[in-house]
């Protein structure tokens, strides 16, 4: 269904025509791009990228469960049509078990985002055990509207805190008994500590899929972007472009529960993370990522250029969406959460002002990096692909959590829970968005949402699968990949859930 119409079986040695992936892409509506995967470039980079958007993060998970769905509903139909992969130990494939780290390389997130990377990259969860976080970690976070006022942070942050450790020792698939305060890096210099990457003979550096979070610190007078990064990344000279501004170095040693603090420090809303990082660094204050990238495509771009030269793209960079901000009105109102625009008070505090209109800049930006991205990527029918929500979001608050009737999906049951009108609201937009059979023009679309998802699901199954028929070429980097020497078995458990 999602082959180019009318293309016979190649005549031309695959590679030819699978360059498509760094040619100029003659194939304006991606359906080339889709299948073209071969054993030489099985391994390229697949990238995903989540922007910031608090609570609205559930309309980003929504779309990464459509994305399971289809990429299930093709993992059964390459099956069908070209066999199921020898010595494969899986043979059936689950909607409701399936790992997204098991097809991505690399997930980054701002903020909200952030903690959506770090669930499913860092911790290898389903995203059905995500949107069910994010209904409790809701109620902890926006349950009781704040009576303080606007501008005091205290104590804030403790429901997240203590949300994010509870999740690590639920999810974590390393110790027996977790104690949640697990470290972000895969590595740390820690006798315990799992072992994630390492350099094989062919000098390839074997590697699990990580996660890497966006926030800001602040350098001199102003706030830059910051990577708090599962691996040690570094700027090979030899290979980083000379355009490229590079940002920090290495693998904090942070805890999960810090890291995603640290990403989604927003000023008024949380209290800003204080690191020490010992006698040599000191104390580093982290902020909200939003603040300086709330949409991370291009520190992912930058990121993957950094690594692998600028002559190299990504096999994939799926950047998904909290929902487009409606620039035609008051984007400072609607963007961001809290009584603070009508509080006449505010006036006092000019700084966290200036801090704060800011903050509007840059959760409204996130369509301009899109636009960059575009540019970049030479277009959305190639590698790089973004899928936002264009209605039904505009106006919702970040900390919007509203009680009103919403439907289990598990049991079909509908009821008045808390935050209930708000998830409802979202999974209403996010579900026209993706069941909308036409390309929105004025937006730029090159395919409707819904055959982007059935374009980027093909090319991660594809993937997938040509990894694993190669696996033999080199097992160690099939087996990192999957997870057998942090979780001490063969194979992540497909349902995610902690079997020890
Ligand atoms: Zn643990």
């Amino acid at each position: 269904m999602l082959r180019p119409p009318n293309i016979d079986p190649p005549q031309r040695p695959l590679s030819i025509m699978t360059t498509a992936t760094s040619a100029s892409g003659q194939d304006k509506t991606g359906a080339t791009w889709a299948t073209a995967v071969t054993d030489e470039n099985a391994w390229e980079d697949l990238i995903l990228t989540l922007d910031g958007g608090g609570i609205r993060g559930y309309a980003s998970l929504l779309i990464l469960k459509r994305l399971v769905h289809e990429i299930v509903k093709c993992e059964r139909r390459l099956q069908e049509t070209e066999g199921p992969i020898k010595d494969s130990p899986r043979q059936s494939f689950n909607e409701d078990e399936l790992l997204l780290c098991h097809y991505f390389d690399y997930m980054y997130g701002t903020s909200t985002g952030g903690l959506i990377s770090v669930m499913l990259g860092r911790l290898r969860m389903t995203v059905p055990q995500c949107l069910e976080i994010y209904r409790q970690v809701g109620n902890d976070l926006f349950g009781h509207r704040r009576n303080v006022l606007p501008l005091a942070t205290k104590y804030r942050h403790k429901p997240l805190e203590k949300a994010v450790q509870r999740i690590v020792k639920e999810y974590c698939k390393h110790h027996e008994n977790c104690d949640g305060l697990d470290w972000h890096p895969w590595n740390v210099d820690e006798k315990d500590a799992p072992t994630s990457s390492s350099a094989s003979t062919t000098g390839e550096t074997y590697r699990i899929c990580q996660s890497i979070c966006l926030t800001a610190t602040r350098s001199g007078q102003l706030d830059e972007a910051y990577l708090l990064r599962t691996y040690d990344h570094r700027y090979d000279p030899e290979i980083c472009p000379i355009w490229l501004t590079p940002y920090n170095e290495g693998a904090d040693k942070l805890k999960i529960w810090q890291v995603t603090r640290a990403t989604s420090a927003a000023p008024f809303f949380f209290k800003m993370l204080e690191a020490d990082f010992g006698p040599q660094r000191g104390k580093v204050g982290f902020k909200d990522g939003g603040i300086r990238e709330n949409n991370p495509s291009y520190a992912a771009y930058s990121e993957h250029a950094s690594l692998r030269g600028d002559d190299h793209e990504p096999a994939l960079l799926l950047s998904v969406g909290t929902g487009r901000p409606d620039t035609s009105h008051d984007g400072f109102a609607a963007a961001w959460p809290g009584p603070f625009g009508k509080v006449p008070l505010v006036k006092q505090w000019s700084e966290k002002i200036a801090v704060f209109k800011n903050l509007l800049i840059k959760y409204t930006e996130g369509e301009d990096r899109h636009k960059m991205m575009r540019t970049i990527a030479k277009g959305e029918h190639r590698w790089y692909k973004r899928l936002n929500v264009n209605k039904g979001l505009e106006n919702m608050k970040m900390d919007h959590w509203e009680s009103g009737h919403w439907t289990d999906p598990s049991t079909g049951i509908k009821k008045v829970v808390p935050g209930g009108k708000s998830l409802t609201r979202m999974e209403e937009a996010t579900h026209a968005y993706l069941d909308r059979n036409e390309a929105d023009k004025t937006l730029l679309e090159y395919q409707p949402p819904k055959v982007v998802l059935q374009q980027v699901a093909e090319r991660l199954v594809r993937h997938r699968r040509a990894r694993e028929a190669t696996k033999h070429q080199d097992l160690k980097r099939w087996e990192t990949h999957m997870g057998q020497y942090l979780t001490g078995t063969r194979v992540d458990h497909e349902d995610g859930a902690v079997k020890k």
